[in-house]
């Protein structure tokens, strides 16, 4: 640490992403990416205009990319902000309408930016449990005296909680801010879109990196009510006005429009899920039911720490998480049919091999 950072930010817990390590080639399951390319139109976008155009800045206020994320969901482009990637969404969310001190509350178990967020700002932050099954319960959310944000569906445990249950809470709450990130919300159909426009305190944050394959690109946005998105381009442009690039930009644009192959997408890493779940409880696994692309399970005869740590011996990334309440499971990402199938067989090796020892014990013991 240099003698020059500021008091404020010396206790500060960064966030810790998903490793990427280069010593071997991996099947990369670890941070809810895909191996599967961005939509054909991306490819196509990105032309050598686009790089003769890199000599420009690129539209600070950009026009054609808010527009045209505004048409697909039928809302207006001064209903949406654009920034590079769904973290630094909520990141100006954050530095527009939140001071150092105000409350901020989020479940204890969901997407760990949200507690690297609320020290960054300064924020008090509360954590909710979430209940035993790791669901949250909205009706602990209705009474509260701050602000609130739920990833939804959550991250890691792949749970809802109902858009009603949401609009029930921002129905009742209308002085309070509730910040909805839908980042895995293809993959479940239900979202709280179109509640956005409908009630001034309710802001609904998208990414890119997930269902439309582009966690490189980083694009991410958000639907909010003119006013508040209005207040976050005056904060945007008080920091960074140029925080999308216009390669990014060309790219964004493209996959936006393209619904057809956003819709192929889903379908197929939904239908693996559920695959994949299931074979992994026919092996004895323990599967929370996951509405994302990725699963969160456990097996009794194998520590996660050390499956997550055999399979990565074997080629294979995936997250553990050791905070207690995460400790006993291990977060495998949706991958294409092969990969899935390549765990499957990795795991049934593991498991096979640990039941092999504990048999060879038991019979020196006897
Ligand atoms: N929100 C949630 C719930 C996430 O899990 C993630 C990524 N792991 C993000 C936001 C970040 O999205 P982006 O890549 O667009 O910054």
């Amino acid at each position: 640490m240099s003698i020059f950072l500021v008091d404020e930010y010396k206790d500060m817990e960064p966030y810790v992403p998903g490793e990427q390590p280069k010593d071997k080639p991996y099947i990369k399951l670890n941070a809810n990416e895909t191996s599967v390319p961005p939509s054909p139109k991306v490819f196509e976008a990105i032309s050598k205009s686009e790089i003769w155009n890199m000599s420009y800045y690129a539209d600070p206020h950009c026009h054609e990319f808010r527009q045209a994320v505004a048409e697909v969901y039928g809302i207006t482009e001064d209903e949406v902000f654009v920034g590079n990637g769904a973290d630094e969404v909520l990141s100006f969310v954050l530095m527009s309408f939140f001071r150092r001190g105000m409350k901020i509350y989020f479940p204890d178990i969901t997407y760990g930016f949200y507690r690297t967020y609320a020290k960054t700002y300064g924020l008090d932050m509360e954590e909710i449990p979430v209940k035993d099954d790791f669901s949250v319960d909205i009706n602990d959310y209705m009474e509260l005296d701050g602000d609130i944000i739920l990833a939804n569906p959550n991250n890691p445990t792949g749970l809802m909680v109902p858009v009603e249950d949401i609009e029930r809470l921002v129905k009742k709450n209308p002085d309070r801010m509730v910040i909805i990130d839908e980042a895995y919300v293809d993959y479940c159909g239900e979202s709280c879109l179109p509640l956005a426009i409908k009630y001034p305190n309710l802001v609904v944050v998208r990414t890119f990196s997930k269902s439309r394959n582009m966690a490189g690109a980083h694009v991410g946005f958000a639907v909010a009510s003119k006013e508040i998105i209005e207040d976050m381009n005056k904060i945007k442009f008080s920091f960074n006005p140029f925080n999308l690039n216009s390669v990014t930009m060309a790219a964004g644009i493209a996959a936006v429009k393209d619904t057809d192959y956003l819709k192929k997408c889903v379908i197929r890493v939904i239908n693996t899920r559920e695959r994949f779940t299931k074979e992994l409880e026919n092996i004895g696994f323990e599967v929370i039911p996951s509405k994302a692309n990725f699963v969160f399970c456990k097996h009794e005869d194998i520590k996660s720490q050390v499956l997550c740590d055999r399979l990565k011996e074997e080629g294979i990334l995936t997250r553990h998480f050791a905070d207690e309440r995460l400790t006993d499971y291990l977060r495998i990402t949706i991958g294409t049919d092969e990969e899935m199938m390549v765990v499957l067989i990795t795991i049934k090796e593991i498991l096979a091999d640990i039941h092999k020892t504990l048999v060879t014990a038991q019979e020196v013991a006897i």
